[in-house]
């Protein structure tokens, strides 16, 4: 498990040092196109923050947390699916399916949803 910055894929997407489609940047956070899109819409916002996974959150986080939200939701109405819906999932761990230790938003969108997630 990556845990160490140095070690972190996206913190070197962040730092520019391994490439990636941005779509998004600001003083907080950075979205990019998911590698293995699982909707026609896959980005992954991600704080700039090296913060390894959710149960790593300290209160000075919480403000992080709210804008990789509202990054989503703009990129959403960008794309012309937030009113139709989509979906914002994080991962939490290995039972969840993380596989980068670096805190991320999942953002899908332009298809339908089931639910329960598996
Ligand atoms: P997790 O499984 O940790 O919730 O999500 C990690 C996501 O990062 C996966 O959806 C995976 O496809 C994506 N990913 C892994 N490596 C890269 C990469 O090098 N570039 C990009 N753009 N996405 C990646
Ligand atoms: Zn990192």
């Amino acid at each position: 498990m990556l845990r160490r910055m140095s070690d972190c894929l996206f913190c070197k997407i962040v730092a520019k040092q391994l490439p990636a489609r941005v779509v998004h940047e600001d003083a907080d956070t950075v979205a990019f196109e998911d590698i293995h899109p699982q909707a026609p819409t896959h980005v992954v916002i991600v704080p700039r923050k090296h913060v390894p996974t959710l149960n790593d959150l300290g209160p000075e986080d919480e403000a992080a947390l709210g804008k990789l939200h509202r990054v989503a939701a703009k990129i959403a109405q960008d794309r012309g699916f937030a009113a139709e819906g989509w979906r914002a999932v994080m991962n939490c761990n290995r039972a969840a399916g993380q596989t980068v230790f670096h805190i991320h938003l999942h953002l899908l969108g332009g298809r339908a949803f089931g639910w329960p997630p598996g």
